[in-house]
């Protein structure tokens, strides 16, 4: 088999690149609209095409998670069908 170096992942970089942070002053939710207090975890997901990124609090993030999880297995089911 050919070498095909390091398997790059959906979410690795770039789009859905995900990182847990501590806010570092008050946020707001992208999602829900809460405030996110000072010194609370939220989680911070790159946005495509720009440097920035949007927050969301650790509820929304587990909502989106699922919805993740439930395309990843529709993928998965797609790809297993096409062999
Ligand atoms: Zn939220």
């Amino acid at each position: 088999m050919a070498k095909r170096g390091k398997t790059p992942s959906l979410i690795g970089s770039g789009a859905g690149a995900s990182k847990f942070v501590t806010a570092k002053g008050k946020r707001t939710c992208r999602r829900c609209g809460e405030a996110i207090e000072e010194g609370e975890r939220c989680v911070e997901v790159a946005v495509p095409g720009s440097l920035g990124h949007r927050t969301y609090c650790l509820g929304c993030y587990g909502d989106i998670l699922g919805e993740t999880a439930k395309q990843l297995q529709k993928l998965r089911g797609e790809l297993q069908s096409r062999r």
